[in-house]
């Protein structure tokens, strides 16, 4: 293949490899935690879930260093579940939607919350709040061969050393094989799919100095540091 000009691959380390797991879309879901969607006034607590996308190369590594986003003064962290698609396909069944993931990993779904409120407000689509440049700070992923699929367990995550968001897999709305059977009957999912999974409470806004640190119980840490 011969290309005009280079292009790379946005990838992701395996923990425990020296293979990298190439990146093709991020699928975000929105509102998968009560005590979030009751923090963030006026919603619907029993909707059925949303999706919208990052784009891939909004991929951040862990250990990277966040630059503070443009056009924003209110930029927040949500530190999410990210689970990493092995096995594509449509119309995927809860029951076996296990089987379409490789493994999974630590997010961080970084939020300009001032520019979601105006899309959100006028209506209009939520890529600058969402879609920016670095907004998607993303930990190694661990296979599942190794870790197995984690339906409970402690997410956390700190800012300067102090707590803001502690939360729990296990109080997710719609589970990890509920989120991959809704988002296939929308889009093909395809090996390098990555799905973030939504945010426990206790969101906020970072700042240009700030140390985030961020874990799953028995998937692993992430951090980053705002500059
Ligand atoms: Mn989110």
């Amino acid at each position: 293949m011969n290309f005009v000009f280079p292009l790379e691959q946005t990838t992701l380390p395996v923990v425990g490899s020296e293979q990298r797991f190439p990146v093709r879309r991020i699928y975000c879901v929105g509102r998968n935690y009560l005590d979030h969607i009751r923090e963030m006034a006026g919603s619907d607590e029993r909707e059925p879930p949303f999706f919208f996308q990052k784009p891939a190369d909004a991929i951040l590594e862990s250990g990277g260093q966040f630059p503070y986003p443009s056009q924003s003064e209110n930029t927040h962290h949500e530190i999410e579940l990210v689970v990493a698609i092995g096995t594509g396909g449509t119309d995927i069944k809860a029951g076996n939607a296990l089987d379409h993931v490789y493994g999974y990993g630590v997010g961080i779904d970084m939020t300009r919350r001032d520019l979601q409120g105006v899309a959100k407000e006028m209506r209009r689509p939520w890529e600058p709040g969402k879609a920016f440049d670095h907004a998607a700070p993303c930990s190694a992923i661990a296979p599942a061969a190794d870790i197995g699929h984690p339906a409970s367990g402690r997410i956390w995550l700190s800012l300067n050393g102090d707590v803001r968001q502690d939360g729990d897999l296990a109080q997710q709305i719609w589970s990890v094989p509920e989120s991959i059977s809704h988002l296939s009957t929308l889009f093909e999912l395809v090996p390098g799919d990555l799905i973030m999974t939504g945010t426990p409470a206790g969101v906020g806004p970072v700042k240009p100095g700030d140390k985030i640190t961020g874990g799953i119980d028995g998937i692993g840490e992430i951090s980053t540091s705002v500059v």
